[in-house]
């Protein structure tokens, strides 16, 4: 009988995976001694922790061959630059690598630092100096994934050769295993090498990049008897200009001076649902033994992930971007407002487990809470973001709660240790979140109920809720054309990644950019 092309086997949580082994388990369950069996590769590994036992799925492909070509094709030498990538997240970049496995050359634009400098930025933010507008945990080479957790998992499938970004990123110095765990992550000590080496990799073929460079303005031509507008450049912040035939705009959730920069010109914005909350931190030890049971220090298994979801009166509250051994850090853009985040280092060794704790906000939430027209969901976090700010003291001090005091509605007067750095300040959280007039606070407290019912402990006095999550996504989208990708109202400016409304996430935003990538191509020759 031919042997199948893949195979899929449970594992025991502590059960050998050397070669050896491996090979007499596949070998085992085909009924084929081991010596006769093809070459094997391991593709996906999985845990599944659920009811109290802990086992690994592993898909194995039978027949494997051995060389593969990671991330093939691989840029090439590219032409003129025609493209301008304005942002260097991982929309800007792999676009960028996509047009340079075709040979197209571009110039990728940020107003950020390469990942040396902007690391001493992020320092001086821990130690509670104020946030450098252009160079934070959002902005600067890498975009918001730099200093991430650096979760590579996505849903958007349909979007994009997820595999491909995988193995680019593998290829560029990400760990191995990213290759086959079915939850892959890289951390915020791994990650800055990759974002070089790929950057590296593409200014050897021609790619130009430039740092420093805020975009302030786009530049515009209305050609005779053209029905509308086309982008031909940028204007950058040092009143230079930089001229090209098309115009990638991937400047991530956090650039809300383009935005308005966009309405100025005229391109049509929409507002879109996003979401709002806290970050809710647990000792890491606490997720494992609710997760993992009595096994829940054993040296093989990971530090714990979760995920929670519920709705409360029409709307998701759910948990956002968990990072397990991981710490919360300070996100914020702009001066005088606080926003916090979660990152991890690859090992996943910290003492803590945090999550973005959100609940759903639609445009006419926004509206209900008082803030008017398009950019009304940008003025409104910035608002939280300023309450926050203050509630927390300012030097990026984060006003926070214990759990069990936030569900009973009162102010937390001590806090257990936590993994932020510069300080949390104790207060009643509600306070901050219910300073919008919106019911965010109410609804976080019936969902944690439910959630300490779904993961038994997870309601607990050891437990903090630090303020505020509040960039989840972008509260605007900026519309493209579904066929060209274009901004139905400029010709040749292509909205990318999170910022524009078509990402949510380091996987999502990359194959966005890809996509956008391959679009060009159709009308540029190499
Ligand atoms: C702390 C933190 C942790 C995260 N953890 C994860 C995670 O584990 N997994 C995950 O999938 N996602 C995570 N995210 C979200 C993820 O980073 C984003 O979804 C992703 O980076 C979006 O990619 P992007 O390319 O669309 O935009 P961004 O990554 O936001 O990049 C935009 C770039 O544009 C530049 N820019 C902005 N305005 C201008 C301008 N005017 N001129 C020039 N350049 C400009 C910015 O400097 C920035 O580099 C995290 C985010 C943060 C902040």
């Amino acid at each position: 009988m031919p042997l199948p092309a893949e195979l899929s086997l449970d594992f025991a949580f502590d059960e050998p995976t050397d070669e050896a082994h491996l090979r007499a388990r596949v070998g085992r369950a085909l009924g084929v001694a081991p010596s006769d069996l093809p070459p094997i590769a391991l593709r996906k590994r999985s845990i599944d922790a659920r009811h109290g036992v802990v086992r690994f799925h592993l898909l194995f492909e039978i027949g494997a061959s051995d060389a593969v070509d990671l991330g093939a094709p691989h840029p090439r030498e590219v032409g003129p630059s025609r493209v301008i990538i304005v942002g260097d997240g991982p929309a800007g970049l792999f676009c960028a690598y996509e047009l340079a496995r075709r040979g197209i050359g571009c110039t990728v634009v940020d107003r950020g630092k390469t990942v040396q400098p902007r690391r001493h930025d992020l320092k001086s933010l821990h130690q509670g100096e104020a946030v450098d507008a252009d160079s934070n945990y959002c902005f600067g080479e890498g975009g918001a994934g730099t200093y991430s957790d650096g979760k590579l998992y996505t849903r958007a499938h349909k979007r994009g050769n997820v595999r491909d970004v995988i193995e680019i990123l593998a290829r560029h110095g990400a760990p191995e295993a990213i290759l086959t765990d079915a939850r892959p992550h890289i951390g915020s000590n791994r990650l800055p090498q990759v974002v070089v080496s790929l950057r590296e990799e593409l200014e050897r073929c021609g790619v130009t990049f430039h740092f420093g460079a805020r975009v302030v303005g786009l530049l515009t031509l209305l050609t005779r008897g053209a029905a509308r507008r086309r982008a031909v450049g940028v204007r950058l912040a040092d009143g230079s200009e930089i001229h090209g035939d098309h115009v990638v705009l991937a400047t991530g959730h956090s650039a809300s001076d383009i935005y308005v920069l966009l309405a100025e010109l005229g391109v049509r914005l929409e507002p879109k649902s996003f979401a709002l909350g806290v970050r809710i931190e647990h000792p890491q030890p606490l997720i494992n033994r609710i997760q993992y049971g009595p096994l829940a220090s054993h040296p093989t298994l990971p530090a714990a992930p979760y995920r929670l979801a519920e709705t409360v009166d029409e709307r998701g509250v759910f948990s956002f971007c968990m990072c397990p051994g991981g710490f919360i850090v300070p996100a914020s853009t702009e001066p005088g407002g606080l926003v916090v985040n979660g990152m991890s280092l690859s090992k996943r060794s910290s003492h803590y487990a945090n999550s973005g704790l959100v609940v759903g906000v639609e445009p006419s939430d926004v509206e209900r809470a008082g803030f008017r027209g398009i950019l009304g969901g940008i003025d409104l976090q910035r608002r939280l973001e300023s309450v926050a700010f203050e509630a927390g003291g300012g030097r990026s001090r984060a006003p926070a709660s214990r759990v069990t005091d936030f569900v009973n509605k009162r102010a937390s007067s001590t806090l257990p240790a936590s993994s932020y750095v510069p300080g949390l300040a104790a207060t009643n959280v509600a306070d901050v979140l219910d300073s919008l007039g919106l019911p965010i606070a109410d609804r976080l407290r019936r969902a944690l109920r439910v959630f300490d019912r779904k993961m038994r402990g997870y309601l607990t006095e050891e437990a903090i809720l630090v303020g505020v999550e509040s960039r989840t996504s972008s509260p605007v989208r900026i519309p493209r054309d579904p066929e060209t990708l274009e901004s139905p109202d400029l010709q040749g400016l292509f909205p990318a990644g999170e910022g524009a409304g078509y990402a949510g996430g380091i996987m999502s935003a990359a194959m966005d950019g890809m996509r956008i990538a391959r679009q060009i191509a159709t009308l540029v020759p190499a």
